[in-house]
C-alpha cells in the first residue's frame, strides 16, 4: 500500500488540516503516518486513520526518515514553517536530505502536495 508521511509546524498545523479535509477522499487509501502532534490533529480533525511517531522535537522526523532510508516511505508532505526557524532543525534538514538521497517525493508547500498525493494515484 502507499506510505505517505504529514508533518507540519505549529504555524502551518492548520493548512495542514485543512489540506487533509479537502483531500480526505485520497488519502483515506493511503497508509498514513505523522510525527506526533501533527498526528495528533489529524486523528481530532479528520477521519484519517493516522500512525503517529514521537514529535518533531523528540525525534519524530528521524523516525520518519528512518523509514525514508528503509524505502518504506513513497511521499512526504511537510509544511515547514517558512518564517521561523525550529530548535530541531538539524533534524529537519536531515529528513529532506535523506529525501533527496532516496529520490522520496517530497512537498513542502500545499500546491505542491496536491501534485504529490494525485501523482501517487496514478503511480500504484
Ligand atoms: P509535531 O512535529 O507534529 O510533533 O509538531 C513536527 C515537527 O516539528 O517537525
Amino acid at each position: 500500500m502507499t506510505r505517505v508521511a504529514l508533518i507540519a509546524h505549529d504555524e502551518t498545523k492548520p493548512d495542514l488540516i485543512e489540506f487533509a479535509q479537502e483531500h480526505e477522499s485520497q488519502l483515506c487509501g493511503y497508509e498514513l503516518v505523522a510525527t506526533g502532534t501533527t498526528g495528533k490533529r489529524l486523528l481530532e480533525e479528520t477521519d484519517l486513520e493516522v500512525e503517529r511517531k514521537e514529535s518533531g522535537p523528540l525525534g519524530g522526523d528521524l523516525m520518519i526518515g528512518a523509514e525514508v532510508a528503509d524505502g518504506a516511505l513513497d511521499g512526504i508532505v511537510f509544511l515547514r514553517d517558512p518564517l521561523r526557524a525550529q530548535p530541531h532543525e538539524p533534524d529537519i534538514s536531515a529528513l529532506l536530505r535523506i529525501c533527496d538521497v532516496h529520490d522520496t517525493a517530497l512537498a513542502t508547500n500545499r500546491a505542491s502536495a496536491a501534485f504529490l498525493i494525485e501523482g501517487l494515484a496514478d503511480e500504484h
